[in-house]
């Protein structure tokens, strides 16, 4: 049996990453009855906040419950106290993501909101620097984007990026799955030892990438559900604008791989003009089109308090949103410009910024709430494995 030890700075360090007080919880049990993960998973949410009450760091950490809650706020509607557990849970994965992160990167932009903001502007500003020490001719007749700023550099900083990407998210997946398995008893052996163990394995990573991370099953079935979101219009709720904000962001990572591919392949060297239907283009067309508007949506329900998932906001969520719209309406200035007759020199500049700030968007990913987008569906892995019941032959 393993031995629990009480962290007694655990809560408090919870409240930093702008968790609700829930000291007035009083353990009634009401959340785990409107939540409706709560037949589920047993006594989720309350379990989560008594973790964090009595200082269980590990079973906090090793949680896979608190990454299947989608903070549709239906919990803190119900709870008598005015815990406000939804905002809890939320706090608690943020909290999660900065503790999974060795690096501690992700603490600083959590609980330091200044530095957070020089972090991002620094960053921002060493890209364009970079990328503008090396540039060439401002061509005023057409365009040059990547003769400008040589599209070489932006492959090679881009794969650089990625690298660095790369081993941080697998560094804080690694943390997380010893975590969570470590805690539910489920081992290499348990997932991949046996004929019957692939079969379970392959029917919960179905349930966790296929129908939950990329369908969203549960979110849209739960938000279909919810009374008070069928008075919203179709194009303004929460699992739509989510929807769009994912695939959006996916649609212009796989554009910009292709364009890439495409130039490695000899097809089309990058910057080559292209008519608007040409298939990357027009997949980047679309999938900013979806960006666009799903983060300009979040943020505008961010600035109303819309809803209860959105009422209290953290600087990070700001980060995240305004480096995604950036991103995306950058692109689009960028198409415009691209159309215009003569070459505007607005054009360029825009184009280092876009630039600059995809680098970023792509480089802080593991450590902000885009991480989220590795921990949930492992988490719901864990929570489909764990459903399928064992076969004899792998006990
Ligand atoms: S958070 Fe609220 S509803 Fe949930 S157990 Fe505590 S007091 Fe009850
Ligand atoms: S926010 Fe929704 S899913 Fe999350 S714990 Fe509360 S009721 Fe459950």
């Amino acid at each position: 049996m393993t031995a629990t030890t009480a962290s007694l700075g655990l809560y408090p360090e919870i409240l930093k990453y702008g968790a609700a007080d829930v000291s007035a919880c009083f353990s009634c049990g009401t959340c785990t009855a409107t939540c409706p993960l709560g037949q589920e998973q047993g006594t989720f949410p309350r379990r989560i906040i008594r973790y964090a009450q009595v200082g269980m760091k590990d079973a906090l950490l090793g949680s896979k419950e608190l990454w299947a809650c989608y903070q549709c706020g239906e919990c803190s509607e119900s709870c008598p106290t005015q815990a406000d557990p939804s905002e809890f849970m939320a706090a608690t994965r943020r909290w999660a993501i900065g503790q999974y992160d060795k690096t501690r990167l992700a603490r600083t932009l959590y609980t330091q909101p200044i530095v957070a903001i020089l972090v991002a502007v620094l960053l921002a500003v060493l890209f364009a620097a970079f990328m503008y020490s090396a540039h060439g001719p401002m061509d005023g007749q057409r365009l040059a984007i990547f003769e400008w700023v040589p599209a070489e550099l932006i492959h090679t900083t881009g794969i650089a990026v990625m690298i660095a990407v790369v081993l941080a998210g697998l560094a804080g997946v690694w943390t997380m799955v010893r975590s969570v398995g470590g805690r539910e008893g489920v081992g290499w052996r348990s997932v991949l030892g046996s004929r019957d163990a692939l079969t379970r394995t392959r029917r919960a990573a179905w349930v966790a990438l296929g129908r939950e991370a990329l369908g969203q099953t549960i979110f849209r079935r739960e938000c279909a559900a919810d009374p008070k979101s069928r008075v919203i219009p179709w194009y303004r709720r929460r699992a739509i604008v989510h929807a769009l904000v994912v695939w959006g962001f996916l649609g212009l990572l796989a554009a910009t791989a292709l364009d890439y591919g495409l130039a490695l392949l000899g097809i089309k060297a990058t910057g080559t003009p292209v008519p608007i239907w040409y298939p990357v283009r027009l997949l980047g067309t679309v999938a900013g089109v979806a960006l666009l508007y799903g983060t300009s949506v979040l943020m505008l329900d961010r600035y109303r308090a819309a809803n209860r998932s959105v009422r209290s906001s953290t600087v990070a969520d700001w980060l995240l949103l305004a480096l995604l719209w950036i991103v995306a309406a950058t692109g689009f200035a960028i198409e415009l410009a691209l159309y215009l007759p003569d070459a505007p020199a607005w054009g360029y500049w825009i184009f280092l910024v876009h630039v600059a700030m995809a680098m970023e968007l792509v480089l802080l990913a593991p450590f902000m709430k885009l991480a989220h987008a590795a921990y949930r569906p492992l988490a719901l892995f864990f929570v489909a494995f764990q459903a399928l019941a064992y076969t004899p032959k792998e006990e």
